[in-house]
């Protein structure tokens, strides 16, 4: 028996922690971390050990292509071949393409943080539609728009192994993400500072030294006081500002609004932890780690802009111990490179009518960041025909019922399609109403290359197994799709001129000088990375410079500095606030879990077996609600509700209620599996109000009521 080690990545979430697998007789028998990995350092979680075995070896993995043979969501499935499921793929869409045009065809994926995301919006655009949906609206996408709003990509730049003072804000690594998790620790044993901004007490609020619990919604109230203060103490680098920042005597007319008491009053932190947390972070090099708890909202961007800005002017910028901004090896392609590159384009006039596009140019469209839809104005081009028909999609890798807020309306929008096919490992709810599905491979029979941020390195996933059954990668579907078109005369162009994938990552390395072989033996590979080059790299902004003052925002129409917007749930008439009377959190993150995925897996259901809604002990008396009961959950604008386990618990505070997403019954033999009984987003609407950016929906800091079930 030959017993072999691999050093790999593991892909299941956006850490991307680096992992050694270790092989027996071509079986997969250990995944662990990879000490030596310059972004994870040995961190790893228990998805990464024991998940994505279980998703590759699942009995109830889907292994073939399959017709459905009777009403959608019936749950009747034949095993076809793949020829005879890619023909009529390929003949569905060409008729829906002749009859309505090429944009009346969708596809729909997690984004372009992998290499299905590219792969997704190059088929689409070989078909000649430039509808493609991702699911960042609800996961970053504030983050993304805000720091290239300011000209400061540094998501996962985060120098916590090197800094004073870190500030969490709407984030929980103990949970999300165990690589800041051991460095929040490893800090704290070096006598550092911690400062929590969230209003969910957790093992991060724990680790804190000050501990700051806004209503939600308001933290940007926060970052702008903190900002007023550091200039008013002259503790910021004026420097850096003078010579790299863009507007900032328009920033500082602004920040001058939010003095610790008016914040105070806004987001009901006491005036003295405001200055508190202030001078910890004043006191450099301080760091700043977001998390989901200020996205995906409709006042996402601008809270992230607030925060972002603090960062830039407090001299934290790519400096050690600070916020490290996103740089690459000259050569290489990134994913979004990928999707901006010219070569891979639609022309203009045809990108503009990007669905989405007219309302949130920086988010859809030519000048959007990943160029995709605006999903909600796509689920409502199928259902009215507005602005124009979408008739045909393809769905690869996720699961938008679930996903999606308002999952009545995704499903009844995915029942009036005149075609869909999915591409996935196993059979969901959205599969469920599906014409074809198509087997998918896993991350351990993937081929990836991709920049790892956090690294900074490009990371390497290595196919240690052959794939199962006869599923196939995303891009090894859009080949022989395109392929198919083609000979139907169905295409636009052939955006994807790659024989395979082991072409299209060679592609990705283009003139980097790291090799395969190299990647294959090492599992990743650092780069040169300078921090503070600024003459080098400068800023990807109209003025060239971090833009406080944002000129794009300006020119939309839209305010061009960072600002508090008060939370839609303090907007809401009396009546709706005395028939909804709490504020609803959907972040709650799991170790068991992540998004949607791995919720059939036995060892995961025993720790977390049932969707909780964690509720104050005074809040749940006044409802009369039980700890451990079912109880119903409504929120303000939707007629549908959906069912949840009581967990109190002093953690929440009075009047919010949280839970977390993604939640689905994979046993079930119900077509919709549970995706709108027991999942929060069966209660969501995903109607707005939406980020103006973005147009991210609301998923947190919802108008809720809750009664017993
Ligand atoms: S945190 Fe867990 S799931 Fe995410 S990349 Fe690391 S090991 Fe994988």
């Amino acid at each position: 028996m030959s017993e072999s080690v691999h050093p790999s990545q593991c892909w299941e979430c956006n850490t991307y922690c680096g992992s050694l697998i270790t092989m027996r007789d071509g079986q997969v028998t250990k995944i662990g971390p990879n000490p030596d990995h310059p972004g994870s350092k040995g961190a790893f979680c228990v998805k990464g050990i024991r998940a994505v075995r279980e998703w590759t070896d699942n009995e109830n993995r889907l292994l073939y292509p399959m017709r459905r043979v009777d009403a959608r969501g019936s749950g009747e499935w034949e095993r076809i071949s793949w020829d005879d499921a890619l023909d009529e793929i390929a003949d569905r869409i060409a008729a829906i393409r002749t009859e309505y045009g090429p944009m009346s065809i969708a596809g729909a994926v997690s984004g372009a943080a992998f290499s299905r995301g590219a792969v997704m919006a190059l088929l689409m655009r070989s078909i000649g539609s430039p509808n493609w949906m991702i699911n960042q609206d609800l996961c970053g996408g504030c983050q993304a728009l805000s720091e290239k709003l300011t000209g400061i990509p540094m998501k996962n730049g985060e120098d916590i192994d090197n800094t004073r003072c870190a500030m969490l804000v709407g984030r929980n690594p103990y949970a999300a993400d165990p690589t800041q998790w051991r460095a929040l620790k490893a800090l704290k044993k070096r006598g550092g500072r911690i400062v929590v901004i969230d209003p969910v007490k957790g093992p991060a609020s724990d680790l804190a030294d000050i501990w700051l619990r806004p209503r939600p919604g308001t933290d940007a109230a926060l970052a702008l006081s903190m900002a007023h203060l550091l200039v008013k103490w002259g503790k910021y680098d004026s420097a850096f500002v003078a010579q790299w920042c863009h507007g900032f005597d328009a920033y500082k007319d602004r920040i001058d609004q939010f003095p610790p008491d008016v914040a105070a009053r806004l987001t009901g932190v006491p005036a003295a932890d405001i200055v508190a947390a202030a001078e910890f972070y004043s006191e450099g090099p301080s760091v700043f780690v977001p998390g989901h708890g200020i996205d995906a909202f409709s006042a996402g961007v601008q809270t992230f802009r607030a925060f972002d800005c603090l960062v830039a002017i407090s001299g934290n910028l790519d400096r050690c111990g600070g916020n490290r901004l996103t740089k690459k090896p000259k050569g290489f392609r990134t994913y979004l490179d990928l999707i901006h590159d010219p070569q891979f384009r639609l022309p203009i006039e045809v990108e503009r009518e990007t669905i989405g596009a007219a309302q949130f140019p920086l988010w859809s469209g030519p000048e959007g960041w990943q160029t995709a839809c605006h999903n909600p104005s796509v689920i409502n081009a199928v259902l009215t025909g507005q602005p124009y028909p979408v008739r045909g999609m393809y769905i690869s890798g996720v699961n938008i019922v679930v996903t999606y807020p308002d999952a009545a309306r995704t499903i009844e929008a995915l029942k009036s399609l005149d075609f869909v096919a999915v591409a996935t490992q196993n059979l969901n709810p959205t599969s469920a109403y599906a014409d074809i599905v198509l087997p998918k491979t896993t991350t351990l029979e993937e081929e990836e290359v991709q920049l790892i941020w956090g690294g900074p390195c490009i990371g390497y996933t290595n196919p240690v197994l052959s794939p199962r059954g006869e599923a196939r990668s995303d891009l090894a579907i859009a080949l022989g799709l395109r392929d198919k078109l083609a000979a139907r005369d169905a295409l636009t162009a052939d955006f994807l001129p790659w024989a395979d994938q082991r072409s299209f990552n060679e592609f990705l390395l283009g003139e980097s000088g790291i090799t395969m072989e190299e990647l294959r033996v090492t599992g990743f590979a650092e780069f040169p990375y300078k921090l503070g080059n600024f003459d080098e790299t400068g800023f990807a902004t109209t003025s060239g410079k971090v833009e406080l003052f944002s000129q794009k925002l300006d020119s939309l129409g839209l305010d061009p500095l960072p600002n508090y917007v008060p939370p839609t749930a303090d907007a809401a008439s009396e009546e709706e606030q005395n028939q909804f009377p709490l504020v609803l959190l959907t972040g709650l993150r799991e170790k068991t879990y992540h998004h949607s995925r791995f919720r059939d897996q036995a060892w995961a259901r025993r720790v977390s077996p049932d969707p909780i809604v964690q509720i104050h002990p005074e809040t749940a008396a006044v409802y009369n609600i039980d700890d451990a009961e079912w109880v119903s959950l409504q929120t303000a604008g939707t007629s549908t509700a959906c069912r949840a386990r009581a967990q109190l618990t002093e953690n929440t505070p009075r009047g919010v209620v949280a839970t977390g997403m993604g939640w689905w019954e994979p046993l079930s033999d119900d077509p919709e599996m549970g995706a709108r009984e027991i999942n929060i987003n069966g209660a969501m609407s995903y109607g707005g109000p939406w980020d103006p950016v973005t147009g991210s929906s609301d998923s947190r800091g919802r108008r809720c009521r809750l009664s017993p079930a």
